[in-house]
């Protein structure tokens, strides 16, 4: 006997069984054919198409329900991914810290920040936390913002840029100056080492690794990273010391 009628049956019985409000599709002459097929000679060959038919009707049956599609999101590659809030460190004395809610989250925040028409990460970290804002602090001024984390991790570079200045420094320790153009820079100090490809004159990536969060200074200081946001003219006597510094977080919603 040919296969062909026995596999024909075979489909309408299999799309028969997809379709659950529908009675099984299998007319008495159908049957005949398909018992026949089975107890017929050569029964382990057609078990491969029947196995086969099998994982098609498996197939058809799963395909056509809809499963709910997994969505990525995935931030551009050229900026820093960060997340999507950020607090203000726990059981610890915040200077100059900005507004706050109940679960210490930093009401006006965001991601990135735009200075000049540059793109900057507000938190050049994965994780960690505000330990100090912008502002009067100790009767001097804190010219930046500082990050604690534990462990201590990699800091990274805030948007893409070339390395200006990447020196030991006595009170910034190991700082790394970033050129963003358009005037704009970002300092990084206390790094307890510089990666490699931080030589000055490099240029980098946004979310490029920098150093490891240290505590490098002439003077004792936990391991944190002050992160400083600087504009103006580089050409100057004082090179990043001559430069005007700003609160990041000013930038927000701007
Ligand atoms: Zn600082």
């Amino acid at each position: 006997m040919s296969f062909l009628p026995v596999l024909r049956s075979l489909e309408k019985y299999i799309l028969s069984l997809c379709d659950v409000n529908s009675p099984n599709y299998l007319n008495s002459k159908d049957e005949f054919a398909m018992r026949n097929w089975f107890y017929d000679d050569g029964a382990q060959m057609r078990a491969f198409f029947v196995l086969v038919l099998v994982l098609i009707f498996i197939q058809g049956c799963t395909t056509g329900e809809k499963s709910p599609e997994v969505v990525v999101t995935k931030k551009p590659v050229n900026k820093m991914e960060t997340d999507d809030y950020y607090h203000v460190c726990p059981k610890m004395k915040v200077s100059n810290a900005p507004k706050i809610d109940n679960n210490r989250r930093i009401k006006k925040y965001q991601p990135y920040i735009n200075v000049n028409g540059v793109t900057l990460a507000l938190v050049p970290l994965r994780g960690g936390c505000l330990s100090s804002g912008f502002g009067p602090r100790n009767g001097g001024w804190h010219k930046g913002i500082d990050f604690y984390q534990r462990p201590a991790d990699m800091v990274y570079a805030a948007a893409d840029g070339v390395i200006l200045e990447r020196e030991f420094y006595k009170t910034y320790g190991n700082m790394i100056v970033i050129d963003h153009g358009e005037g704009v820079y970002t300092c990084y100090a206390h790094l307890k080492n510089f990666e490699r490809n931080t030589r000055i004159g490099s240029k980098v990536k946004a979310g490029a690794a920098l150093g490891i969060m240290g505590n490098t200074s002439t003077i004792r200081i936990p391991v944190n990273l002050h992160y400083g946001l600087l504009t103006g003219d580089y050409n100057n006597p004082k090179r990043a010391y001559g430069l005007k510094a700003h609160d990041p977080f000013s930038f927000v919603g701007r």
